[in-house]
Order: structure tokens, then sequence, then C-alpha cells
């Protein structure tokens, strides 16, 4: 068993890019800057954001930091995107998930300009992605084809099983994979609560590589995975003592998968340096780079 390491993989993606932005700024231009909205107060997204600030500046980005309180309106908090699309000094625009419950988190999406969205999650460029087009691909997902990239697993003609449909994972790995993208052309399963157990273990146990993100601490056990099985282990679960962990149960299933992703250390590596990419590339966009 290998580790497929998010933290490797992602410092070697982001030293690349510092690389070519030392270039770019070399010639005159301004730095990338990505902007992140962050609504209230939640342990995990400060986590998040952080990790996010802190790899603008490995990748020698500037990066802005917006707090607004819980109590933000709607309207008000949609005022400030409009106003945050409208400026050209920002290339690459985030918004924190989740929201409070007051505000609905489509109409936020859907009011990020399609050419800042560094996420991936607006209706413009999920369409683009899922029809093969140039687009930001929604960054977990694109963390998770860059990470079998960097670690040359091959994709191409294998089965894979992603169990787990949110619109943020489950939903476009699932199609990625099966794209005719770099990192793809593999035939996809998507499985969800409504899958069957027997239909879910039937998939799996004949899997060559799995996706899981359903948040369940120790959902994939041994006997549901066939030997040498390619595992990406999205979740991220706390448990009561405060460790935190992925959907797989990683000590039993881990010696029969040929490479595994550890949580942490993993995908969540990946989702950040994923929208360094994204930024990169918004910010090529506006100056017409290669
Ligand atoms: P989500 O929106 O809650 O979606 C979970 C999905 O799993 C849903 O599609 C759900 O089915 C499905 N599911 C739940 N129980 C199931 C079961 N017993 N059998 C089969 N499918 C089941 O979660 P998410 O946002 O995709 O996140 C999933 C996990 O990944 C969480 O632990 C989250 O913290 C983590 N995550 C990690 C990263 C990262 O960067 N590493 C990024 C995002 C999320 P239904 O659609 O029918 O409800």
């Amino acid at each position: 068993m290998k580790l497929l390491d998010g933290k490797i993989c992602a410092a070697s993606l982001v030293a690349d890019i510092s690389k070519k932005v030392a270039g770019y700024v070399g010639s005159g231009l301004r730095k990338p800057h990505m902007t992140v909205i962050l609504v209230g107060e939640h342990a995990p997204s400060e986590s998040y954001v952080k990790s996010k600030i802190k790899s603008c500046e490995s990748a020698g980005f500037e990066s802005s930091l917006l707090r607004f309180p819980e109590s933000i309106t709607e309207p008000d908090l949609l005022a400030k995107i409009a106003g945050i699309n409208g400026d050209p000094s920002t290339d690459g625009l985030i918004v924190q998930l989740p929201l409070p419950k007051h505000i609905d988190p489509q109409n936020i999406i859907n009011a990020i300009d399609p050419e800042k969205d560094i996420d991936g999650f607006h209706p413009t460029n999920f369409g683009r992605m899922t029809l093969g087009q140039k687009a930001f691909r929604p960054a977990t997902a694109y963390g998770i084809c860059k990470l079998l990239q960097f670690y040359e697993i091959p994709v191409k003609g294998k089965h894979c099983v992603v169990i787990g449909r949110s619109n943020i994972v489950g939903k476009p790995i699932s199609i990625m994979l099966s794209n005719d993208f770099e990192i793809g052309n593999a035939t996809v399963t998507l499985a969800h609560i409504e899958t069957p157990r027997q239909l879910l273990l039937d998939e799996t146990r004949r899997a060559d590589i799995i996706v899981v993100a359903v948040g369940i601490p120790g959902f994939i056990t041994e006997d549901m995975v066939k030997e040498g099985v390619v595992m990406i282990d999205v979740g991220i679960n706390r448990l009561e003592n405060g460790r935190i962990v992925g959907d797989v149960d990683f000590e039993r299933v881990a010696p029969k998968c040929s490479w595994i992703t550890p949580v942490p250390g993993g995908v969540g590596r990946m989702t950040v340096a994923a929208l360094i990419v994204n930024t990169l590339m918004a910010y090529q966009n506006n100056f017409d780079l290669a």
C-alpha cells in the first residue's frame, strides 16, 4: 500500500505556480489575487480559509479575506459580491460555505461572476465542465484528478465507483472521471443513499478506483473492496475525541489498497491546491496569458 500524499502533491503544484507567478510579476504584471468571503463564525470554515490564505502566500498570490457578521442579509451579501465581480483587481472569488440558514447558498453561488468562480460551483462552469469545455472545475474533484495525475495512477478504461452525489464532490468527480479529459475516460458508477446495499457491495467489490464522499466515519470497510483498489477518501469527520477521520476504516482497508489517501493530508490539501490552479487560470484569462 502506498499513500497518495496530498501534502507532497499540493506543495509541488503550488511551487510550480509560484515560479510562473514570479515570471509574470518580473515582467511588470500585478500578482494573481484571490478574495475569500467568510460569513459568521464557524470553526472548520476558519481553518479552511486559513489554509487557502496560506497557500496564496506560498504561490506568490495576493489574498483578501472579507469577514461579515452572521446577521448579514442575503441582499447585502449579494451587493458585496456584485462589488467584487466589478473589481478588476480580484481574479478569483470564493464564498466560504456553509452560510447562515437565512441565506440561500444557490443564490450566492449564482451571483458570482463565472469568470471569477474559482470554486467551479456556478451553473455556467458546471455546465461547461459537464460538456467537456474549458471551465473552472469544482475544486475538490479537480484536486482529486490532479492527485491521480501526479502519482500516475491509470484512470482510462478503469472501473470507478463514486459514493455520494453532492454538487460539490460526488456529482462533479463522477462526471470528470467519465469525461474525455486528460484524467478521465473511466467507466463510472455513481452510488448514493438510495443505492441498495447489495448493489453497492457488488460495485465496490469490483471497483478499480473508489471515491467516497458521504461524511460517515468508517463507511468503507475491508469486506467492501478488492485487493489492489485505489481508494480516494474525501470525507472529513471530526470524532468526539477531536480526531479527524475520513469515510474509510483506514487501519483495516489500507492493507488491501494499492494506493490510498490519508485523512488528513489527502484530498483536503488538494482542494486548496486546485483553488490555486483555478485562480492562476482566472488571472491568465484576465491578462491573455497562455
Ligand atoms: P453531502 O452534501 O452531505 O453529501 C453526501 C452524499 O453522500 C449525499 O449524496 C448522500 O446521498 C450520500 N450518502 C449519505 N449516506 C449514504 C449511504 N449510506 N450510502 C450511500 N450514499 C450515502 O456531503 P459532501 O459535501 O459531498 O461531503 C462529503 C464528505 O466529504 C464530508 O465528510 C465532507 O466534510 C467532506 N468534504 C471534504 C472535502 C475535502 O476537501 N476533502 C471537500 C468537501 C467535502 P443523498 O444525496 O441521497 O443525500
